[in-house]
């Protein structure tokens, strides 16, 4: 528990009126309610909507003059975000670029380091994984005549909420193994891992070290360049709030710089040259050789407008309002929702407790999550249910305060010792 914690809602008051990123909230538009779902789709700020704006007022006044003359111009938004994004990532700005989405980026990242490795190599993942993950590199093995159970590996998890780093590292004693490729943070439990240990765990077994920062990009800061991570790919719609769809990144290290992309494009061509039409490829010499076709000006400008509220808290302080934040819900989940007895009692916290282990959401388990979700949403405290048992709680440095947490759990109380869940059934279709 928390120093000085204390169960009663003037206590979050309290916390509220000291919190130094108050003011934060109000550049967003946040949905009525309690929102707690910016873990997979951030809210729209003022900034976004205002670089969207604009990109579309360019479109209507410079037409096809936008790719040079707008500000800035499209011609360069890849490595512009790029840029803007290297040091959330702790890369050097050649290393990192907009582009496509996750799932597309990892398709061109794993192919790639896959065409230069020999016959056999296999790839290490982890069975909690987000399962596009694993289908991506499934494909990626079919398209080279590979089958995907011989060479993909997965390292089990013991309790089917985290992975243990050392399973990881003995698995990667297995000397076919030529990748690693994990989370930072795991989507459903929301499970930190060492970045920098696997990396040297892997780098000590020849293994390239490739992550995937969906969970983590904007609210836990990162050091790649530093702890020599091989690639990294994330989406931008999570915590750096840049709207539905929203245009990836990626990293790639530069002393891999001068591979040729498995998916190669137009837009991954040498700049100067890319509008002399050669037919042959010239990959562009740093990370921004891993775009496929022309940017999406309009998924890509709302990112650039976002970032500049996250450039100006910066992501120390975003992280620690988001430990903050999270270790409040997990003593309030401790103390409200009880010791996993039974009704709502039934809880336990699936995230682990060492704030250095985890992301910035907490999963909360209950044998009826799927329906306290939903009684959850509908009562306007959004939240997600991830199968079979958890339901998470994202509370966003940016704009959740702490008396929102103490009502959620409150409303979450509620509707366990009412049965107000029990009205709703379990048809799993449709988004969560
Ligand atoms: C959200 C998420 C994705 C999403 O991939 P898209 O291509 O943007 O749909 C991928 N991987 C992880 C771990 C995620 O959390």
């Amino acid at each position: 528990m928390d120093e000085g914690f204390e169960p009663d809602r003037t206590y979050a008051e309290r916390r509220d009126r000291d919190d130094p990123l108050s003011w934060c909230r109000e550049r967003f538009a946040v949905p009525d309610g309690i929102y707690l779902d910016g873990n997979s789709l951030g809210p729209l700020s003022a900034d976004a909507e205002r670089a969207l704006d604009d990109a579309v007022d360019e479109w209507r006044e410079l037409g096809i003059g936008g790719w040079t003359d707008a500000d800035p111009p499209w011609f360069r938004y890849g490595e512009r975000l790029g840029d803007r994004l290297a040091p959330l990532v702790g890369a050097r700005e050649s290393e990192v670029v907009v582009a496509n989405s996750t799932t597309v980026n990892i398709h061109t990242l794993i192919g790639t380091f896959l065409d230069g490795l020999d016959d056999g190599a296999k790839i290490l993942v982890n069975e909690l994984d987000f399962p596009t993950d694993h289908y991506a590199i499934r494909a990626q093995f079919r398209q080279r005549g590979i089958d995907p159970d011989e060479g993909l590996v997965v390292v089990e998890s013991d309790d089917g909420r985290t992975i243990d780093e050392e399973r990881v590292v003995r698995a990667m004693d297995d000397e076919n193994i030529e990748i690693l490729f994990m989370p930072s943070v795991l989507y459903r439990s929301g499970q930190l891992l060492d970045v920098e240990y696997l990396t040297r765990a892997a780098h000590e077994r020849d293994v390239l070290a490739g992550f995937d920062l969906a969970h983590s990009i904007g609210v836990v800061p990162h050091a790649l360049s530093n702890h020599d991570v091989d690639f990294a790919v994330w989406c931008s719609y999570k915590y750096l709030n840049a709207g539905p769809g929203a245009i990836a990144g990626l990293y790639v290290n530069q002393k891999h710089f001068g591979a040729t992309p498995a998916l190669a494009g137009w837009w991954g061509h040498e700049k100067a040259t890319q509008f002399e039409m050669n037919s042959m490829f010239t990959p562009a010499a740093d990370a921004g050789a891993y775009q496929i076709g022309t940017v999406p000006v309009l998924a890509a400008a709302p990112l650039d407008g976002a970032l500049d509220l996250i450039e100006e808290v910066g992501i120390d302080a975003i992280r620690e309002k988001s430990l903050a934040l999270t270790s409040y819900l997990v003593d309030l989940v401790d103390e409200r929702l009880g010791d996993g007895t039974d009704g709502a009692d039934d809880c336990s916290v699936g995230t682990p407790r060492d704030p250095e282990r985890r992301g910035g959401h907490v999963a909360i388990e209950h044998p009826d999550a799927e329906r306290i979700a939903q009684a959850l949403t509908e009562s306007g405290v959004v939240v997600d249910f991830r199968p079979p048992n958890v339901v998470r709680m994202c509370p966003s440095p940016l704009y959740t305060g702490y008396a929102e947490v103490w009502d959620a759990i409150e409303r979450w109380r509620g509707i366990v010792d009412s049965g107000a869940y029990e009205r709703f059934d379990t048809d799993r279709s449709g988004v969560t």
